[in-house]
C-alpha cells in the first residue's frame, strides 16, 4: 500500500494552498480539473480565479453567453474544454436541477468528463472512494510498478487502472488524491524525477532498475502535418479589424478570428485589392498533431465595403473588433497577440 507514505509526504510537502482548495466544492473542483486537464498548475490559477469570479456559481456559468466563457478561456488553449463544461454545466441546470451530481455515473456522462476526471472529482470534493489515472498518476504508477506499455495502448491502461484502483485507500481518499496527483507534478516528473526526495522510492521499480526515463513510455510519435494560412486582417480607418466566428467544431472552435484563405489570391473573393496589403512576419504555432504558419495579411478596407457580400458569412457571425477597446469574446492566443500588435502596426503604417 502506498497510501500511507503518500500521505504522511503530502501532509509535510503537498500543496495546500491552490485556489480550488479552498471553499471546496464540487463545481469549483471541477472546474480546476478541466483546466488542468491539458495545463499545468501555475497557468491554471490566474484563469481559474478569473473565471470563478464571472462564474461564482454553476448556474452562473449555464446562463452566460458562451462567448463570455471562450473569452476567459483565451489562451488557455484545447477550447473544446470550456465548450464542454458550459453544456455540461446546463445539463446540470436541466437534469440535476442545477446540483452537481454526486453519483459517479452521472458524472461520467457529463460533456467533457471521463473516468478519471469524474473520480477525481467526487474523490476531491466528497471524499467518495474513486481510482484516477490522469497524465501524473498514470507516470507515478507506471515508474513505482515498472509497468511497461504506452499511453493510449489498452493493455497498458487496463493495467494502470487494476493498480490505481487497488492502492487507493479506503479512508482520506481527497487527500491521497491530491498527493498522488502533487507528487507526479513536483517529484516525479517527467524529465528529471526527484527520487531522492520521493517518499516512494525505497518501493520504487523504476528507481531499482534505473529506468526512471523510459517508464512510461512516450505515446506513439506522430507524423505532424504543416498547414499554412493567410489570415485577412482586413482593417477601418479606426483601426478595428474584421473578426470571423469560427464553426464550433475544429480548431479554436467558437473563437473569433480573421477570416482564413488558402493564399493571397483567395482572399480577394472577401476583399477586393487584398492582395495588395501589407504582409506581415509569419506566425507560428503548434497544435498537438500539426503546426500552423499563420501569414497575416494587413489591408486597409475601402469605403462602404460590406464584410457579408464578400461571402464570409452572415452579419451576424463578423465583428468589428478594436484593439484598443477588446470586445470580450475569445480568440486564440496567436491572434490575440497579432491583434494587440496591430494599433501600432498601423499607425506606423499612415
Ligand atoms: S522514486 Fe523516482 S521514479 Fe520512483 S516514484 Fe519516486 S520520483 Fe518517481
Amino acid at each position: 500500500m502506498i497510501a500511507p507514505a503518500l500521505l504522511a509526504w503530502h501532509a509535510r510537502h503537498g500543496r495546500h494552498d491552490l485556489p480550488w482548495q479552498q471553499d471546496r466544492s464540487a463545481y469549483r473542483v471541477w472546474v480546476s480539473e478541466v483546466m488542468l486537464q491539458q495545463t499545468q498548475v501555475a497557468t491554471v490559477i490566474p484563469y481559474f480565479l478569473r473565471f470563478l469570479a464571472r462564474f461564482p456559481d454553476l448556474r452562473s456559468l449555464a446562463e452566460a453567453p458562451t462567448d463570455e466563457v471562450l473569452h476567459l478561456w483565451s489562451g488557455l488553449g484545447y477550447y473544446a474544454r470550456a465548450r464542454n463544461l458550459q453544456r455540461a454545466a446546463q445539463q446540470v441546470v436541466a437534469e440535476h436541477g442545477g446540483m452537481f451530481p454526486t453519483r459517479f455515473p452521472d458524472v461520467e456522462a457529463l460533456p467533457g468528463i471521463g473516468r478519471s476526471t469524474a473520480g477525481a472529482i467526487l474523490a476531491i470534493s466528497t471524499g467518495q472512494r474513486h481510482a484516477i489515472v490522469d497524465g501524473n498518476v498514470r507516470r507515478v504508477l507506471a515508474r513505482l510498478f515498472g509497468i511497461d506499455g504506452r499511453p493510449g495502448e489498452r493493455a497498458f491502461e487496463h493495467h494502470l487502472w487494476q493498480v490505481a484502483e487497488r492502492e487507493t485507500p479506503v479512508e482520506q481518499v481527497a487527500t491521497y488524491t491530491q498527493a498522488i496527483m502533487d507528487l507526479g507534478a513536483t517529484l516525479c516528473t517527467r524529465r528529471n524525477p526527484n527520487c531522492l526526495q520521493c517518499p516512494l522510492s525505497p518501493a520504487c521499480v523504476a528507481r531499482a532498475t534505473g529506468r526512471q526515463q523510459e517508464l512510461p513510455a512516450s505515446r506513439k510519435a506522430l507524423k505532424r502535418r504543416q498547414r499554412e494560412v493567410v489570415m485577412l486582417l482586413a482593417h477601418r480607418e479606426d483601426g478595428s479589424v474584421w473578426l470571423a466566428k469560427r464553426p464550433s467544431t475544429g480548431i479554436w472552435g467558437g473563437l473569433w478570428s480573421p477570416p482564413e484563405f488558402a493564399n493571397h489570391a483567395a482572399a480577394e473573393t472577401l476583399l477586393p485589392g487584398a492582395a495588395d496589403g501589407l504582409q506581415l512576419p509569419a506566425v507560428e504555432h503548434a497544435f498537438t498533431h500539426f503546426d500552423l504558419r499563420i501569414l497575416p495579411l494587413l489591408a486597409a478596407i475601402p469605403d462602404g465595403w460590406a464584410p457579408a457580400a464578400g461571402g464570409v458569412g452572415e452579419a451576424s457571425d463578423g465583428l468589428w473588433y478594436n484593439p484598443r477597446h477588446p470586445a470580450r469574446v475569445g480568440l486564440p492566443a496567436p491572434v490575440a497577440s497579432l491583434l494587440a500588435a496591430l494599433p501600432d502596426i498601423i499607425e506606423a503604417q499612415e
